[in-house]
């Protein structure tokens, strides 16, 4: 791992996601980390997410934020089949990571799995998601908030980690490396972490060579969970009560993927499409 004082600028503005979890007091918007702007407009992403309710699925509105005078909701979309396990998927935890969040309605509508219920909880940060955001209205990244929850937004999170008792989490991100690779936590083994490349690479998603750090990836698109990785997740967490949900999942005993596709990239049917086909394939694994 390189220090801080010699990472390139992208590199080192990046950092600072990763040693506060309150890096400003508002939403506010990403200038210098090349971020692609995709056709996301918040009012028209939460009706197309409520027309959903219905025979299928159940739309249910967890909670509401409130910014300048407006209220959006944070919801739940439920498959109404009763089955054995639950896949939980975060969309928009970080709000100017649209893909996740345009993945969504095409998730619900490919939607098949037998012995899977889906629920997915989205956008988690919807002011962040209206003013191209990472943080929330007060500035805080919710993902990492996973040890004091300060956000109303983490508790949601928690709150429903508690009522569904996920079997899987996916989390929807993206970053600033040139294509799309995985986080998985320690209950991922590599071998599925691996299937799961392939098969996002079968659907046409190009998979990076190395994460937004640099560090190389083999195979490419999967950072596995690693006994260093959960050293410095300890630490962070006990020095600076930082954790993401990834770590939490973990800290539950369940599996957990982080999916990031790359948010400098143009082609919006190629950022959203890994987000689809990895809900699709996970349910096949479970
Ligand atoms: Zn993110």
């Amino acid at each position: 791992m390189p220090s801080l004082a010699t990472l390139p600028r992208d590199l080192s503005k990046l950092a600072r996601y990763h040693l506060y979890r309150r890096a400003e007091t508002h939403p506010a918007r990403e200038t210098e980390l090349g971020i692609v702007p995709l056709d996301f407009e918040l009012d028209r992403y939460v009706d197309a997410v409520r027309a959903f309710d219905g025979a299928r699925f159940e739309v249910r509105t967890e909670a509401t934020v409130t910014y300048r005078d407006r209220t959006h909701p944070i919801l739940s979309v439920t498959s109404r089949e009763a089955a054995p396990k639950t896949l939980l998927v975060l969309a928009g935890v970080h709000g100017n990571e649209h893909a996740g969040l345009l993945a969504v309605p095409p998730i619900l509508d490919a939607w098949q799995a037998e012995g899977v219920r889906l629920v997915v909880l989205t956008p988690v940060n919807p002011v962040g998601a209206a003013e191209l955001s990472r943080f929330n209205e007060e500035g805080y990244d919710i993902n990492r908030d996973f040890v004091r929850f300060s956000t109303p937004q983490a508790r949601v999170v928690r709150d429903v980690y508690d009522r569904e008792r996920p079997d899987f989490v996916i989390s929807l991100h993206e970053g600033p490396q040139d294509a799309t690779f995985m986080f998985t936590n320690r209950y991922v083994d590599r071998a599925t972490g691996a299937a799961l490349c392939d098969a996002l690479a079968e659907g046409g998603t190009t998979l990076a060579h190395k994460d937004y750090f640099g560090l190389r990836l083999d195979p490419p698109g999967l950072s596995p969970s690693s006994a260093t990785g959960r050293a410095v997740h300890k630490i962070w967490a006990l020095t600076l009560s930082m954790k993401a949900s990834i770590s939490y999942s973990e800290d539950r005993g369940i599996p957990e993927i982080v999916l990031e596709s790359s948010w400098r990239m143009t082609d919006a049917a190629a950022r959203v499409r890994p987000h689809v086909d990895l809900v699709a394939a996970v349910a096949r694994t479970m």
